[in-house]
């Protein structure tokens, strides 16, 4: 399958270098051209749960450089790009391509979409990790399951075959008739998760120790939940405040990847999870005052990093 990655940083380096290591053709397109330079000189390198080892790939930073179109994308920019670097591609999608998003946050799906039409687009989570070294090397970091749908529920030929074929690579991947409610599931991970580590700065495991973590922890998650509720979406796990608070317990060594992004002051994607939570609870006249304040606080610390002392 002829398969282009557009973002090619931790995540869209793991994919595609694990697609094209089990005999794909695949492109990766990025716009960090040290980092596209460095892949071509000296292949992909990629160490951790999948082994270490150098991976020879092609690698560009503008689409026309792929020539035609492709089988599969799959869009790996962070959600704040999603729609620059959707634009970007017009040249790559043909009559029967198929535009896969695993990223994180709400709204990859709607942007995707919008640009290229509802029939083309594939939604999805991934449990995978993964962590950007320097430019050419990524360290695999975190294997779990990956799940694709179509957000009609349907179970087409096309999901399956890209299961199938994400699965070859070694992503073990299952079809799902509920896209939108793992997609909000995981959301909601990352609504109780990500900004709250930044805040207090700590590991996963210290959210849930103490009084006051695990009360806001459970404040964040309740208003998502409300969200999700009044929009119908199902949720896949009963008690979604209890399953962050075991996902702490299961990640507790990790920095989230909002705090890692912090960390390196780089721009978050504050505003495709708690900020998305308060903007979809807006539309239905809900009041979603922590997940604000928590977004405003992130923006704040955005906006001073050079401030910072
Ligand atoms: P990253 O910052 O490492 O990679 C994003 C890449 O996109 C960068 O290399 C950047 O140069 C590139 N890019 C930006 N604009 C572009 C454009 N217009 N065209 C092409 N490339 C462009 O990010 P990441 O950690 O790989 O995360 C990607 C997405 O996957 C995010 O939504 C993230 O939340 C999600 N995710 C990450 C992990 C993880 O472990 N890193 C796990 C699950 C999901």
């Amino acid at each position: 399958m002829k398969i282009t990655i557009v973002g090619a940083g931790a995540m869209g380096s793991l994919f595609g270098g694990l697609l094209s290591e089990s005999g794909n053709e695949v492109y990766l397109l990025d716009i960090w051209k040290e980092h596209i330079e460095t892949i071509n000189k000296k292949g992909l390198w990629i160490e951790g749960l999948s082994g270490d080892r150098f991976i020879k790939i092609k690698a560009v930073t503008e689409p026309k450089e792929i020539g035609g179109t492709s089988d599969l994308i799959i869009i790996f920019v962070k959600s704040y790009h999603t729609e620059s670097a959707a634009k970007n591609i017009s040249l790559l999608v043909g009559k029967s391509t198929s535009i896969l998003t695993l990223q994180n946050g709400l709204g990859n799906f709607e942007i995707l979409s919008n640009v290229f039409g509802l029939e083309k687009v594939i939604a999805g989570t991934t449990s995978y990790g993964a962590t950007m070294l320097c430019p050419g090397r990524v360290r695999h970091a975190g294997i779990g399951p990956t799940a694709i749908g179509e957000l009609n529920g349907k179970i087409t030929t096309r999901v399956e075959k890209i299961a199938q074929i994400l699965t070859q690579a070694g992503i073990k991947t299952e079809t799902s008739d509920n896209v939108m409610g793992l997609v909000w599931s995981k959301l909601l991970i990352n609504v109780g998760i990500n900004a709250l580590g930044v805040l207090i700065r700590v590991k996963n495991g210290e959210l849930i120790k103490g009084k006051y973590s695990p009360k806001l922890q459970a404040a964040l998650v309740e208003e998502a939940i409300e969200v999700a509720n009044k929009k119908g979406i199902k949720l896949v796990h009963q008690d979604m405040i209890k399953e962050v608070a075991s996902i702490c317990e299961e990640t507790s060594a990790n920095l989230n990847s909002m705090l890692q992004d912090v960390l390196k002051k780089k721009r978050t994607e504050i505003d495709f999870i708690n900020g998305a939570i308060v903007r979809e609870g807006n539309k239905l006249n809900l009041s979603i005052p922590v997940n604000q304040v928590i977004t405003d606080l992130i923006k704040a610390v955005e906006e001073a990093y050079e401030k910072q002392i």
